[in-house]
């Protein structure tokens, strides 16, 4: 509402400055070497809400990668391309309560697919599933998808991040070879990573991620022009998978203190939102244990105890 707007107005600025203290207690992700470069001490949020009414604070205007946030929109986007049934048929349903990057559940939803599609696994299937001739048109059409929900044109890869995560990254090329073997993904693997580290990649801002969440604040509606992005039934199973797997192995724990549908990155982004009033976009670089924005967990907290936002 018009009110509860101002208030957040009002509040905003102060309340992040005491979350941003927290950014000392936690932890740059360094495994993908260019993350390293982020700033430890960074915190911004912004909120749209479906007037087109905005609301920001500290550094939300810093560009940083998608990472694993990006998992929920090609997910969507594989849903939209081959359905439900053909999607869940290669990976599951079930939340983990291991690392984002465990090998160990791998195996263990029948009939052998990958617990669920926010885990690393999960999500090199869910790549394997974009339509697309090759990998480059894969990816495009990914990367139009975001730009469509984003209501903005501009975003693009950070190739610096792409070339980094396609040098570092072993576990999960090892993980696509599993996946190749046992006949989950059809495709050569380096094409699966190639489309994989790319969308991670994307480049956004916390404006960027704000209006994607408000297409899901909306049942897949963009309630700033009317138009219908995405079949409200793959934002339900989206926002569904946000509240049980969303948050690393602290979803559980996101859920009670917060209560709202969310996907952090190892980037320190979280996106998350207000079912039928706000989209929310979030940085914090600086990471706690379970591999989620140290400061931005605790302003989240603060505002949804605040403001009742808790969807339970
Ligand atoms: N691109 C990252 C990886 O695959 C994403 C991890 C994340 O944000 O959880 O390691």
């Amino acid at each position: 509402s018009q009110e509860q707007m101002e208030r957040l107005k009002t509040l905003l600025p102060d309340w992040l400055e005491t979350s941003r203290l927290h950014t000392s207690q936690g932890k740059v992700a360094s495994y993908i070497p260019e993350l390293a470069k982020s700033s430890q001490d960074a915190l911004g949020i912004f909120i749209a809400d479906s007037q087109g009414k905005v609301i920001s604070a500290g550094d939300c205007g810093i560009p940083f990668t998608m990472q694993s946030i990006s998992k929920v929109f090609t997910l969507i986007l594989a849903l939209m391309d081959h359905g439900e049934e053909a999607v869940f048929f290669n990976v599951g349903k079930e939340p983990t309560g291991d690392d984002f990057d465990s090998m160990i559940k791998l195996e263990l939803v029948e009939p052998g697919i990958p617990f669920n599609p926010l885990i690393n696994a999960g999500a090199i299937t869910v790549s394997s599933l974009i339509s697309g001739e090759n990998p480059q048109e894969k990816s495009e059409r990914v990367l139009q998808f975001f730009r469509k929900l984003a209501a903005n044109d501009k975003i693009d890869y950070n190739l610096a991040v792409y070339e980094s995560e396609t040098e570092s990254g072993h576990l999960n090329r090892s993980l696509a070879y599993f996946l190749k073997q046992n006949g989950i993904i059809k495709d050569p693997v380096d094409d699966v990573l190639e489309v994989y580290f790319r969308h991670c990649s994307i480049e956004v801002n916390c404006a960027d991620l704000a209006r994607m969440a408000l297409v899901l604040a909306f049942d897949g509606v963009d309630p700033c022009s009317g138009e219908e992005l995405i079949p409200r039934r793959y934002v339900q199973i989206a926002k569904t998978f946000m509240i049980t797997c969303g948050m690393y192995n602290a979803s559980g724990e996101f859920a009670i203190d917060v209560g709202l549908p969310a996907k952090s990155g190892v980037s320190g982004g979280i996106l998350t939102m207000v079912p039928g009033q706000y989209g929310i976009g979030l940085v914090g670089p600086s990471l706690n244990k379970r591999g989620n924005s140290i400061a931005g967990v605790h302003l989240l907290e603060r505002l949804s105890k605040e403001f009742d936002w808790s969807l339970f």
